[in-house]
């Protein structure tokens, strides 16, 4: 995947990275998308209809809410958190799936394709192939399958084909690029709902418009509440759509910092975390131009952190591009300070966040100390936990 066989598109660069870096047999398949993509984003209707499912399916717009509980524990700045674990299936995955099954129904495909590493994205794909009626397959690495069978149980419950994967690491990876072959060969009857801001263009794109809601609504949510926009923004990064989607409708408030939070797994050994942009090289990875870990011979080096979530060894392309400009700052928290904020956030304020999110508390609770009292910090409360209490139970031997 990361032979240099197309850089077709102009645009769908962002600074030196992105791009489209994919195999030939994809190009139709990715032209195509980006001619109906590019129709349809600004069509009346099309709005309409993903603003409908928004409202009707997915429960937005999601709450903003003052975290009084966590802004008198921590001593400084006001917590304000963005519940996206309150949407439909708990998490913002969805606002991306709705999107991008209702662009497949546009482009007349019967069958939708996705890859999945502990499932969210997984089961988030089978919901809207459930609710549109597409025939759903998707890609889960054998290794991913044992450990989160769960999910693939739920998504089978809705009718999707869950497709093992045992090449390689049997991770998201591989599940990543088999996902592509089969879009490849299937490309007449089937649209690839790739999960986070990544692959080649148009994706990052695509998938940054339909997490912008996120966004959006909170500068407009805020703004009514306050008067005023907050002064830090915290989201965590892992292929970094939640991220991407909050950043984006603050990018132009200069005064507004902007923080992405990376997973620094167990230490910064290549191979122990999944600190893409803190610690990672340039690099080509599932069709584009990204920051990297890779090994001295340019080998890409498998990801670790505690959240499956935010276990990848790439990043969307713009997040590399707002770090080199400067625009947004990223930070890593390990997998030890996230449990450590896990249990803080659901004894402090009652509410289970997902691991990827406690990556993001982490790093917001020092950022309180560091702003003090009268400034704002908005948080995206990215998920719910409940998919990871097991695991913390496990990993902690107790609670
Ligand atoms: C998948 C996931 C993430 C990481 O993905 P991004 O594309 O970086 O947003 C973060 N939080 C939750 C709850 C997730 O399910």
């Amino acid at each position: 995947m990361s032979r240099i066989l197309m850089k077709k598109f102009e645009e769908g660069y962002f600074g030196e990275f992105g791009g489209s870096y994919a195999p030939e047999v994809l190009t139709e398949a990715l032209v195509e998308l980006d001619r109906v993509y590019k129709k349809l984003k600004d069509n009346r209707k099309f709005k309409k209809e993903v603003d409908y499912y928004f409202k009707n399916y997915v429960n937005r717009p999601s709450l903003l809410m003052f975290a009084e509980n966590l802004t008198r524990h921590w001593k400084g700045a006001r917590i304000w958190l963005k519940r996206e674990d309150l949407n439909h299936t708990g998490a913002h995955k969805i606002n991306n799936t709705i999107g991008q099954a209702l662009l497949a129904r546009h482009m007349g495909k019967q069958r939708i394709i996705a890859e999945t590493g502990a499932g969210q994205h997984g089961l988030a794909t089978a919901t809207v192939g459930a609710m549109f009626g597409f025939e759903t397959v998707v890609y889960m690495g054998d290794v991913d399958l044992k450990r989160q069978e769960l999910n693939a149980v739920k998504m089978k419950m809705m009718g999707a084909t869950v497709r093992g994967v045992s090449s390689g690491e049997a991770t998201l990876k591989e599940a990543t690029s088999e996902a592509m072959r089969d879009w490849a060969l299937n490309v007449k009857n089937t649209h690839y709902i790739v999960g986070s801001a990544i692959g080649p263009h148009p994706f990052p794109t695509i998938v940054r418009d339909f997490q912008s809601i996120i966004g959006i609504e909170s500068r407009k949510q805020f703004k009514k509440m306050n008067g005023k926009l907050p002064d830090g923004v915290v989201a965590c990064v892992g292929g970094g759509s939640n991220s991407i989607g909050m950043f984006y409708g603050f990018l132009k408030d200069k005064k507004v910092k902007l923080y992405g939070v990376e997973a620094g797994g167990i230490d910064s050994k290549p191979g122990n975390h999944s600190a893409t942009i803190t610690m990672g090289e340039p690099g080509f990875l599932h069709g584009t131009k990204t920051l990297i870990i890779q090994d001295e011979n340019g080998q890409i080096v498998p990801a670790h952190s505690v959240s499956a979530g935010l276990d990848y060894p790439g990043v969307g392309p713009e997040h590399a591009h707002l770090a080199r400009s400067g625009r947004v700052q990223y930070h890593s928290v390990n997998d030890e300070q996230a449990l450590d904020s896990f249990l803080e956030v659901c004894k402090v304020e009652g509410i289970i966040p997902a691991l990827e999110t406690a990556h993001a508390f982490h790093f917001a609770k020092q950022l309180a100390k560091d702003l003090g009292k009268k400034k704002d910090i908005l948080i995206c409360l990215s998920g719910r936990g409940d998919k990871d209490a097991a695991e913390v139970y496990r990993l902690l031997g107790k609670i």
